[in-house]
């Protein structure tokens, strides 16, 4: 079958025939037929993210059908359309046990990370992985739900933003837009910073209340302005750069929770003092566990939270989505469409 790999940190992708493999025991076989183009492929391939594990096939954000299934897993399934929990934990660590397998220190797993992904068409993974779609969500729009959706629905439960406050998205890609429906849909007051005026349009169609362009204006101090002075309860820092460290920082309230999600080659730099006299936190969030995922299918089943696909293309044109995501042109998901 046809595989995108990553072959080490700072060498291109490459478009390559591999060998399928074949579903062992409670395993299945999925035909792929959406996967999304995630950020973190361009953090693999400059070398900024590096797992050590190479060649591996990319890709983490997997829709398709099941083929086959192995032994000890039901014949029923055959044929069921699926999206991919991208974590096997151990099952049986501290973090595992109550289901933070993400966390997992002896992943036996991590497809598209550190085993072979969805830039494919072909992945196999246990069954209890593959979880099951709703008829209504189309293959390329459930794609971006196996990243981007979980990883704003997981952001959000680490940051527990209450009705009434005020959560600035900073960053208005995939996730930014997963974060700012979740947060309409939860009463929370919600400004969304960019830099592009397509993707804020987007942000304020959304639901966001507020969109402040960082490149035409300072954006902590334009939040301070929107909130009566007091700053942000929350801040989700979907960019990561120097700037918005800074403006997110700058823009954070009493109490406020600076979420972690994007970064970048670029390092965080805060006086203690700022966290000591407005007890303000700083939280980390990676990825998101089988619940969020499951979560995150439910939320785009009811419509409360729709995914954004700004083009679909061929295996074959991976690094034409790339470049487009690189260079900031998406308005929401590239999705990569095996087999057509
Ligand atoms: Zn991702
Ligand atoms: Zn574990």
């Amino acid at each position: 079958m046809k595989a995108v790999r990553y072959h080490g940190p700072g060498q291109p992708f490459r478009l390559e025939e591999v060998d399928r493999r074949e579903p062992e025991a409670g395993e299945v076989l999925v035909r792929v037929a959406a996967s999304g183009v995630c950020h973190t492929e361009l953090h693999f391939k400059s070398g900024l993210l590096n797992l050590g594990v190479a060649p591996v096939t990319m890709g983490h954000e997997v829709v398709g059908r099941i083929e086959a299934v192995g032994e000890g897993v039901s014949l029923d399934r055959v044929d069921e359309r699926v999206i991919i929990y991208y974590y096997l934990g151990c099952l049986e660590c501290a973090y595992c046990r109550v289901g933070d397998e993400h966390l997992c220190p002896n992943l036996r797993a991590e497809y598209g990370f550190i085993s072979d992904g969805g830039y494919a068409e072909y992945i196999t993974v246990p069954a209890r992985n593959a979880v099951p779609l709703p008829a209504m969500v189309p293959d390329v729009e459930a794609a971006p739900i196996g990243c981007g959706v979980t990883t704003a629905v997981h952001a959000a439960t680490l940051a527990e933003p209450k009705v009434g406050e005020w959560v600035v998205v900073y960053g208005v890609g995939g996730v930014g837009f997963g974060l700012v429906q979740l947060a309409r849909a939860t009463g929370v007051r919600t400004i969304a910073v960019g830099r592009s005026a397509a993707k804020l349009d987007k942000a304020l169609e959304l639901g966001a209340e507020i969109a402040v362009n960082a490149s035409e204006e300072a954006a902590a101090e334009r939040i301070r302005g929107i909130t009566g002075g007091a700053g942000a309860d929350v801040v989700y820092e979907c960019v990561g750069t120097e700037e918005s460290m800074k403006e997110a920082s700058a823009a954070l309230g009493r109490r406020g929770r600076l979420v972690f999600v994007g970064y970048s080659p670029d390092s965080f730099t805060v006086h203690p003092i700022q966290l000591v006299v407005f007890e303000q936190k700083v939280i980390g969030s990676v990825g998101a566990t089988l619940n969020d995922l499951y979560e995150a299918v439910d939320l785009v089943e009811r419509g409360v939270v729709r995914t954004i696909i700004d083009r679909t293309l061929p295996l074959e044109q991976f690094q034409s989505g790339l470049n487009a995501l690189e260079r900031g042109e998406l308005v929401g998901r590239a999705v990569l469409a095996p087999g057509r």
